[in-house]
């Protein structure tokens, strides 16, 4: 039974309400993050997230914007009362994320570094935990645990995809271990349907079947431009789709007997020259 995790402005997710958090892989602009911000507004949507230490298979590849990324991210946040998600890669960074952002990601490759989910545990802000892409759900669970012995209770887990043998897919939703969760962990669980399938034409499909699952929310990429994007363009969803996205998501959430809040009441008054 998962108990419902309060977030600052009455948000809260693990209750009845399913949350979509969204926005780009990584900080890239101010101009970018503040058009995905902007969108995400009109549509009521609250938490927006944004890369600012990237954890890149490859060191040449971007690396992200770093601090300059964490202000901007919280600049455009704030303009539209938006809460803020980013990444800390390591236990040096925790203190700066955890100043800019609402939530502390911690990433697949990450989810065992112990030190990491000590110093998450020492401090308040909510962690989102992601599931390591080789880790077993009892691994993840116990990677939580790291986190919650050292005090803080607050964690949302994430399954973002498992490591398949398709190279047609860059990972595989676990969509069983979203029920498995469901049924054997008190934490809420979300999805992040672009890590796990690296195809922005499969976002649609592999976010239903995560609502449908049970899942509490949604972690999705986003971007005004995800052919120019500095990572993971592949997989983002052109920021035009994002209202019929919502409205998809709306759909499962009422046929899974739940809400998607404020989203709903606010797509409904809006215009489509909005967006
Ligand atoms: C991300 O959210 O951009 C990311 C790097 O995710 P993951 O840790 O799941 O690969
Ligand atoms: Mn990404």
């Amino acid at each position: 039974m998962t108990t419902p995790l309060s977030l600052p402005n009455n948000i809260q997710i693990g209750g009845n309400d399913i949350l979509l958090m969204t926005g780009p892989c990584s900080v890239e602009s101010y101009e970018q993050t503040h058009a995905v911000a902007k969108s995400m507004s009109a549509l009521g949507l609250h938490v927006i997230r944004g890369g600012a230490f990237k954890p890149r298979t490859s060191p040449n590849a971007f690396q992200g914007l770093g601090l300059n990324g964490l202000k901007i991210l919280r600049q455009a946040a704030d303009e539209f009362g938006l809460l803020v998600i980013s990444e800390a890669l390591g236990v040096e960074q925790l203190p700066l994320v955890a100043e800019y952002s609402d939530i502390i990601q911690i990433g697949s490759r990450n989810m065992q570094h112990f030190p990491l989910l000590w110093a998450a545990g020492e401090q308040p802000k909510p962690v989102l935990l992601k599931r390591g892409f080789m880790s077993t759900i009892q691994e993840w669970l116990a990677a939580a645990e790291h986190i919650t012995t050292r005090g803080n209770q607050k964690i949302i887990l994430c399954e973002r995809g498992i490591r398949g043998f398709d190279p047609s897919t860059r990972n595989v939703l676990d969509v069983n271990a979203i029920a498995q969760i469901k049924a054997a962990s008190h934490f809420p669980i979300i999805a992040d349907p672009s890590h796990a399938t690296g195809r922005a034409d499969l976002v649609f499909a592999a976010s239903r079947a995560a609502l449908a699952a049970g899942a509490d929310g949604l972690l999705v990429e986003v971007h005004p431009n995800p052919a120019a994007a500095l990572s993971d363009g592949e997989q983002s969803l052109p920021l035009e789709s994002l209202p019929a996205f919502v409205e998809d998501m709306r759909r499962i959430a009422v046929a899974m007997g739940r809400t998607l809040e404020s989203q709903v009441s606010r797509l409904s008054t809006q215009k489509s020259g909005d967006f």
